[in-house]
């Protein structure tokens, strides 16, 4: 291999990580170790019309919108997909993601399934699709419950719609079981890496390779 082509940076497409789950199930964590472990990956944050959860930052977790102005950016088509999620309305911008991957960064999207089958249909080519599984429907109300930040109705519903979001795993392209958090997120990091290197992301690889050729 020539120099060069032993330190060239070999260019590629970003793309959209999408990870799903049932509230509970730990992606919020997930999300957050990935983050700060992967410098090339950039959180997409939703605006939603939900109310501020304690502890939750507007800008950081959610862009909090009310129901007039999420109206407003699905007239303008400032959204990339959006749905109905419990009693709310969720959706994502669609400027930060187009600007973050022609940056040439990927993307991480905590989306629904309802999401992530309007992103497959815009930009199948781009996407990755994560499902998180709870290990069992005990441990996914015992982290509802633990994280008490909601109330004893919106944990029962949460409970109750969990079993048909756990549907949809079979539209995901992977699925991980998130027993011990710091496996799951290996897991995924594994996924990541192996994503990225599928060739036809690899947009730089004809010239890579014509540049070994021409040793
Ligand atoms: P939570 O209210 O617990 O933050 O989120 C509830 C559900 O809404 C989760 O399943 C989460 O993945 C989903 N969600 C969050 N943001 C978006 C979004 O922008 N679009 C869609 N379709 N779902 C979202």
């Amino acid at each position: 291999m020539s120099k060069a082509g032993a330190d060239a940076a070999i260019g590629r497409r970003g793309l959209m990580l999408v990870l799903s789950s049932p509230s509970g199930a730990g992606k919020t964590s997930i999300s957050r170790a990935l983050l700060e472990r992967d410098a090339n990956l950039r959180m997409s944050v939703s605006v939603t019309t939900r109310p501020p959860r304690p502890g939750e930052v507007d800008g950081r977790d959610y862009r909090f919108i009310s129901k007039p102005e999420f109206d407003c950016m699905v007239g303008a088509g400032d959204l990339l997909e959006h749905a109905r999620v419990f009693d709310h309305h969720y959706g994502t911008p669609r400027a930060p993601v187009e600007a973050a991957l022609a940056a040439g960064h990927d993307v991480l999207f905590d989306v629904d399934w309802q999401g992530t089958q309007q992103i497959a249909q815009c930009a199948p080519q781009d996407l990755v699709r994560v499902f998180i599984l709870p290990p069992s429907t005990t441990e996914l109300e015992r982290r509802l419950r633990t994280r008490a930040q909601d109330t004893d109705e919106v944990v029962r519903g949460r409970m109750s719609k969990a079993v048909s979001e756990m549907s949809h795993w079979p539209e995901y392209d992977y699925i991980v079981v998130n027993r011990i958090l710091e496996e799951s997120v290996t897991k995924v990091m594994a996924i990541l890496a192996a994503e990225r290197l599928r060739a036809y992301r690899q947009t730089g690889l004809p010239d890579f390779v014509n540049g070994l050729s021409g040793e």
